[in-house]
């Protein structure tokens, strides 16, 4: 392109206001377009990213299969690893050009909810969101993106751009064991070994719980205990109830967590609970199965059930350290990478049944 030339380059290969990128747009189910768009730039308190990394959730997935509606086109990618380019004016010292930096949640730090500690809930949560004409998304599948920097995570020590952009999925199961309270050495249960089950298995893990999971494949469970579970139950051939109780003197676990969005698992879940256990319903459910309670047995038994989704800037600090300082593995969740124009072959290969993070690497 003659443009490299008109324009010489920065250290940081930019030009700021020039230069195009590449983006992956989703045009509908199953349809991917590679689109050239100007590389945008930050504004005040905002950070543009080189992106080097970005997984494939199950967003995406079912965006792309058609099991869940989406306005298109979409520009996805919402677990990103990257490299800070350029800052906008306002953004602290904290962050500087040349850090390694994961991205997630966004915080006004002025809102009810961010003044109590629970950010998950502030109306800038998501407004890392981009919009290059008329697509429009978290971003990730892209070259180059500009990102609140309340939402820009600097990853301290060395990690791969693979394992560092799993920040995002393995922050959501950091906050939902927040809002657990595991103590050490009480029972928790995880209900689904896919990705998101798994990384709910090693943050149980680093807050000293016993594991136990259930799972019908028994294949995700080798790769549980591979992760850390102490125990695993296969359902295909056991009442996961049943046998939650004998593992617990009959008492049940303190914790539940369903990693998978499904009727049946929320009834074990409900059946499995001990005196005061708490439920998590993590995943959300395509289609919806309207969950059942005795309001009797909960009063009775000072049970609970909560929802979890996505996470605090809490919850991504301590996800950066324990990618970035190696306190935690993630290579067993990461199955294959993708240059950005194999967006399509990606997408297909992760929403083959059995896989596990497919990389996209912008
Ligand atoms: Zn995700
Ligand atoms: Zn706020």
């Amino acid at each position: 392109m003659t443009q490299v030339e008109a324009n010489p380059r920065s250290e940081s290969g930019l030009v700021p206001g020039e230069g195009t990128m590449r983006v992956g747009v989703m045009t509908g189910p199953g349809a991917i377009e590679i689109r050239e768009v100007p590389i945008p730039q930050p504004g005040v308190n905002e950070v543009l990213v080189r992106l080097r990394a970005t997984a494939i959730c199950t967003w995406e997935q079912r965006s792309y299969s058609g099991q869940q509606e989406n306005k298109f086109p979409f520009v996805g990618g919402h677990e990103m690893a990257g490299e800070v380019v350029e800052v906008g004016p306002g953004v602290s010292s904290q962050i500087a050009v040349g850090q390694t930096v994961t991205i997630g949640s966004a915080a006004c730090g002025q809102c009810h909810w961010c003044r109590t500690g629970r950010d998950r809930a502030c109306p800038q949560h998501y407004s890392g969101s981009v919009s290059y004409g008329d697509a429009w998304g978290p971003g990730g599948f892209a070259e180059y993106k500009v990102h609140p920097a309340s939402g820009i995570y600097p990853i301290p020590g060395a990690a791969s751009w693979e394992a560092i952009s799993l920040a995002e999925p393995l922050s959501c199961a950091i906050h939902a064991t927040r809002l657990l309270e595991i103590g050490v050495a009480d029972d928790a249960v995880v209900i689904g070994a896919g990705v998101m089950g798994l990384m709910n298995v090693i943050a149980l893990k680093k807050r000293g719980a016993r594991v136990i999971v259930s799972e019908i494949d028994a294949d995700r469970l080798t790769k549980a205990r591979q992760l850390g579970a102490d125990v695993t139950i296969d359902a295909a051939s056991e009442d996961p109830v049943a046998r939650v109780r004998e593992l617990t003197e009959g008492r049940g676990a303190e914790h539940v967590i369903a990693a998978i969005g499904s009727g049946r698992a929320n009834e074990q879940a409900m059946a499995m609970l001990s005196e005061r256990g708490r439920f998590v319903l993590f995943a959300s459910a395509h289609p919806m199965t309207p969950l059942e309670i005795d309001p009797n047995h909960m009063h009775n038994h000072e049970t609970g059930v909560f929802g979890t989704l996505s996470s605090e800037q809490a919850d991504f600090e301590v996800a950066a350290r324990l990618i970035g300082l190696g306190q935690v593995d993630l290579s067993p969740l990461i199955q294959q990478s993708f240059s950005l124009t194999e967006l399509g072959v990606a997408l297909d290969a992760s929403i083959a049944p059995g896989t596990y993070r497919m990389i996209v690497k912008p």
